[in-house]
């Protein structure tokens, strides 16, 4: 999804609090008191609660939001641009992007996102015999050559640079 569909798609905090619902319920939610699954919505104050007990399990509860004051729009547009660029943003660039003016809460939330981004490659990391799709390994091949391309300029440039 282009970033502009993405922020149009959630340009409400009420679409954005769905988003991280249905996310959480899609996975499985349970009372933390009783283990009952039996647990009801309640909009107003952003929690389920446990239909056997009345306990309340609140939306950022047992996330990498929990004990966060951060709004949803900055845990899932900064969510969204971590998971897009693979090499990522520096705390201070994030902050400016999502217009933030405080650096140590962007920090925080990004340190955090980056150990779950970790644990999720660790459990998906290839393993054994890997099959490439013919187009993938041509790219790769592609991207090879232009490295050695540019490594060959450069070493000729810095000799050429070097000799009188
Ligand atoms: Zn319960």
């Amino acid at each position: 999804m282009k970033l502009t569909q993405f922020l149009k798609q959630y340009d409400t905090e009420q679409k954005r609090i769905k988003f991280f619902r249905t996310h959480r319920e899609n996975q499985g939610i349970c009372c933390l008191k009783c283990a009952s699954t039996s647990l009801r919505w309640i909009s107003t104050i952003r929690s389920w609660t446990c239909n056997k007990c009345s306990y309340r399990l609140g939306l950022r509860k047992g996330t990498v939001m929990e004990n966060s004051k951060l709004a949803y729009r900055i845990w899932l547009t900064g969510l969204y641009l971590m998971v897009l660029t693979k090499k990522g943003f520096s705390a201070t660039e994030m902050q400016n992007l999502l217009g933030h003016n405080r650096y140590e809460p962007i920090w925080l939330m990004m340190h955090k996102i980056r150990i779950q981004m970790g644990e999720r490659e660790k459990r998906y990391q290839l393993d054994g015999f890997v099959e490439l799709d013919e187009a993938f390994l041509q790219v790769i091949v592609k991207t090879v050559q232009m490295m050695l391309v540019r490594l060959i300029i450069k070493s000729i440039g810095t000799k050429r640079f070097l000799l009188p």
